[in-house]
């Protein structure tokens, strides 16, 4: 075969690479082909609020990096750092507006101190589940307030997994009423927190991490964390007697990534959208894993564990609700950014309220008759 024949050949970029990085000194120039440019690998750090490889969380962020890894054939590397490795867990946020990382991984409410209305983009009591959550983001005006808000941070948010409606969390006394929950001490993030305060509790809001050993020592008397899946991971069970359902204060919590701007902004259009589709990705990921996972875990914890599963009474459901109505009205009323957002999850609600009337919740009634 002629020399310049074989250069013809499809295969000859990649062999005169070959050659080149075998050492081999007659590595071919192509005549009319510029030498590709050595490419460089943008590096980027994820800070998280979990523990390293924590079941669901610490791994949908894991996930994150890999697959914008992937998807970008390797032109931005994620580092994952769980919580404590890089930064403390809450000072994610600070520490990617500031620019330490580039992207971290957490949930909005864990940053009400920075604007009330940050909680409106995890989860509200009694308000949207994941599938409306996602509907209000998406296609009803949420991701762009969200956008507004922490534009003023230097960062770009994405909604990045969901739970799913969680439980109400593992205490070691019964709930027979709402004088149950007053002096009660419950780590208990965002407006549930603020719930609890209404109906004589004390919320605290601690990273996960800390929560075992914290209900172990009676530094706290009742937490809730996220569902089965997540709980029996942490194993509550040990340190808890009943484990109480529904998660009436996180129907259908959303995760973020967070996004500093500036490093976003340096990146190439195909990577940017690389990047905020893979959090699309991951948004959708993480609720299918839940969705799949959570009841084997409940099975263990139940079967194997000897859990007490409890539902919160009618009575108590009731009141708590009447209660979050007026925490989220005055949180709303705070501040006019709040107030906008507030507008926004209102008239979403009466929407899709009227449609999930009709089609959701008559199906799973459909499906009980
Ligand atoms: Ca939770």
């Amino acid at each position: 075969m002629q020399r310049r024949d074989f250069l013809k050949g499809a295969g000859a970029l990649a062999a005169a690479g070959a050659l080149a990085a075998c050492g081999g000194k007659e590595a071919p120039q192509v005549a009319g082909t510029a030498a590709a440019k050595p490419r460089e690998t943008i590096k980027w750090k994820m800070v998280t609020t979990w523990p390293k490889n924590f079941p669901g969380l610490g791994t949908s962020a894991n996930k994150l990096a890999e697959l914008i890894t992937e998807m970008s054939g390797g032109r931005i590397e994620v580092t994952v750092y769980g919580a404590g490795e890089l930064v403390p867990a809450f000072q994610t946020f600070d520490a990617v507006s500031e620019g330490t990382a580039e992207l971290g991984h957490g949930a909005a409410y864990y940053w009400k101190g920075k604007s009330e209305a940050a909680q409106f983009f995890t989860t509200v009591p009694f308000g949207f589940n994941a599938q409306e959550m996602n509907g209000w983001l998406y296609y009803g005006g949420g991701m762009e307030l969200w956008a507004e808000l922490y534009d003023q941070f230097g960062l770009i948010p994405a909604a990045a997994g969901n739970s799913g409606v969680q439980m109400g969390g593992w205490f070691n006394k019964e709930i027979n009423s709402l004088k149950d929950l007053e002096g009660l001490k419950m780590r208990i993030p965002g407006l549930g927190g603020e719930v609890l305060k209404r109906a004589g509790g004390t919320p605290v809001n601690l990273p996960g991490g800390e929560l075992f050993t914290a209900l172990q020592s009676g530094t706290i008397d009742a937490t809730e964390w996220v569902g089965p899946y997540n709980d029996l991971a942490f194993g509550f069970y040990k340190v808890a007697k009943y484990y109480y359902y529904p998660g009436w204060h996180e129907p259908g919590t959303t995760l973020e990534a967070i996004i500093n701007k500036k490093a976003f902004e340096a990146l190439p259009e195909d990577l940017q959208s690389i990047v905020m589709n893979a959090c699309k990705v991951i948004n959708q990921d993480m609720l299918a894993e839940y969705t799949a996972r959570n009841n084997s875990a409940l099975s263990t914890l139940v079967e194997k564990h000897n859990v007490d599963l409890r539902p919160f009474p009618d009575d108590v459901l009731v009141k708590l609700k009447a209660l979050s109505e007026e925490v989220v009205a005055e949180v709303a009323a705070k501040d006019a950014f709040s107030t906008r957002v507030y507008d926004s999850v209102k008239k979403f609600r009466k929407q899709v309220q009227a449609w999930h009337d009709v089609s959701e919740k008559a199906y799973y009634r459909a499906r009980e008759l």
